[in-house]
């Protein structure tokens, strides 16, 4: 099979930046060296790109540091037209920015369409942001002498972001950070460069000036990334990411006191009550689970339904799960595209063959997909032994495993025995319990009769190891915000 499948494919990988983006200016990397990148749906290299040293880094570090100098100072109503600009254009070209995603992460085009509206909708409630930022004055307790608070942008930032929303993880961070005056350095992730490329190439055409963004694209992220944690110059680092790396790079970050904030991985229960709506229940549930092949932090990955409703849900989810088309995510009608690598695939097979091995029942699915690329299908599993692994471990694929459950304390004990608190999604119909079970569970967010949290306006993050720091919302622009207090002897 060709590397691409039509002229569209090949006219937009001709036409993507392939270089890193450092100062304001498009180069290789030190030394030449490049890197691929795959098409999931085919194993095929899509493009070469270049593969950053720890000069680059550096150089991208250096940039970041003299751009902060003057973009401090840039003024609000600027920086926020620079977001709307950048928002507009993605709009514009959502088709080609949604193609290029799917070639190199596999989601379905519709999919994809969706991340980037989701994406740019943080530079444009940014761009409202920026000349929102404000400080306090007030009198002091004894009425001699005056408060006075400023808020600063923090200075450089680090931004490392996962494969899995390859645009939308990034404007969460680089929207703030350009609304409050920051400026940074991005690296994506090795599988899917491409969409973080061709946003640094619009923001250069919104006028964003030089150095404020610096892109490096690189195979081995710890050696080129640790250097700049442990520089004194940065003053900030956004992580979204697994937990175990998240770990790893909060002990880096340590040595120099950054500030930090970690967007980590997620094991999400979702609660069907007896009172539920059942068929919005399903709704909410091919959302929560099906959303990006179940690649997402947010991802539901276990079923906690009443027993009175456990069996007749996991035939409706079967039912729609399994009628769920499989294939590359360029062609029509396709719901579910490849996973990102054989590494993901192979981690998701052993998961339900260990969930079966302990006495699982198989609904639909539970093999891998012949053929090239990296398919799996969608899968729903009943009987569910309580030590399989799948239930404390995060799947990151189509995987729905259905557990039951008898009482609403033995529902919340099972949602909240996880290290993880990212999001748990709560059907009933019964408000009281929805209070009662909102206020009990231990995660940062919440689907209440609702497949989906994430809203540009809405603080997103986690609690426990799920990270800490918000990202969305007023709460996302605190984070690259410090509070200066002047204490006014008047
Ligand atoms: P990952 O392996 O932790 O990688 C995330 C990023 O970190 C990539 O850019 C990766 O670069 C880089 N990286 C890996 N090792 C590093 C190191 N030692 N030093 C510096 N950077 C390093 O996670 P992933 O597999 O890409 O993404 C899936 C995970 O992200 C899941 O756990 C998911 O739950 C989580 N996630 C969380 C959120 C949230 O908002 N909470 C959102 C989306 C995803 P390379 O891959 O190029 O080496």
């Amino acid at each position: 099979m060709a590397a691409t499948e039509t002229q569209a494919e090949q006219t937009l990988l001709d036409a993507v930046p392939k270089q890193l983006f450092i100062g304001g200016a498009w180069r290789d990397a030190s030394g030449g060296a490049t890197l691929p990148v795959e098409d999931p749906a085919t194993g095929q290299t899509l493009v070469e790109i270049a593969d950053a040293t720890v000069d680059d880094a550096k150089a991208a570090l250096a940039a970041a540091d003299e751009a902060f100098k003057t973009f401090r100072n840039h003024p609000p109503r600027e920086r926020g037209d620079i977001l709307r600009r950048a928002y507009d254009l993605i709009i514009q070209r959502e088709d080609d920015l949604a193609l290029l995603m799917t070639l190199e992460m596999g989601k379905p085009i519709s999919e994809s369409k969706a991340e980037i509206t989701y994406a740019a909708n943080f530079f444009r409630w940014y761009a409202e942001e920026a000349v929102r930022i404000n400080g306090r004055f007030s009198v002091n307790e004894s009425g001699a002498g005056r408060v006075l608070t400023m808020k600063q942008p923090i200075g450089p930032c680090l931004f490392i972001t996962p494969w899995n929303f390859p645009l939308a993880m990034g404007t969460r961070k680089i929207g703030p950070a350009i609304a409050a005056g920051c400026t940074m350095v991005v690296k994506p992730a090795k599988q899917t460069p491409l969409s973080m490329l061709a946003l640094a190439a619009i923001l250069e055409e919104a006028g964003l000036p030089k150095g404020v963004l610096n892109v490096v694209t690189s195979h081995s992220s710890g050696e080129i990334m640790e250097p700049l944690i442990r520089d004194p110059r940065l003053r900030k680092m956004s992580f979204t990411g697994s937990t175990p790396v998240g770990r790893k790079l909060i002990e880096q970050s340590a040595e120099q006191v950054l500030k930090v904030s970690m967007e980590l991985g997620g094991n999400a229960p979702f609660l069907i009550f007896q009172d539920a709506d059942l068929d919005a229940a399903v709704e909410g549930a091919l959302i929560a689970k099906m959303r990006n092949g179940g690649e997402a932090c947010t991802s539901a990955n276990r079923f906690h339904v009443h027993e009175s409703v456990a069996a007749e849900f996991a035939q409706k989810l079967a039912a729609r799960i399994g009628a769920f088309k499989v294939g590359r995510g360029t062609e029509d009608d396709v719901k579910m595209g490849p996973l990102i690598d054989e590494a993901q695939r192979s981690k998701v097979a052993e998961l339900v063959e260990d969930a079966v091995a302990k006495g699982a029942s198989v609904l639909t699915g539970g093999s891998r997909v012949d053929g090239p690329g990296y398919f799996y299908e969608p899968t729903v599993l009943t009987d569910i032994s309580p030590d399989a692994d799948l239930l404390s471990e995060e799947i990151f694929g189509p995987v729905a495993p259905i557990i039951g459950f008898s009482t609403e304390e033995e529902a919340i004990a099972a949602a909240n025995d996880t290290e993880y608190g990212l999001v748990a999604y709560v059907f009933t119909n019964d408000l009281t319990r929805a209070f009662r079970v909102v206020e009990a569970l231990e995660t940062g967010m919440i689907g209440l009769n609702q497949g989906m949290v994430s809203n540009a306006g809405a603080p997103f993050g986690g609690v426990k190891q799920s990270g800490f720091g918000r990202e969305g919302g007023p709460e996302g622009m605190e984070e690259y915000l410090e509070t200066k207090y002047v204490a006014m002897n008047v």
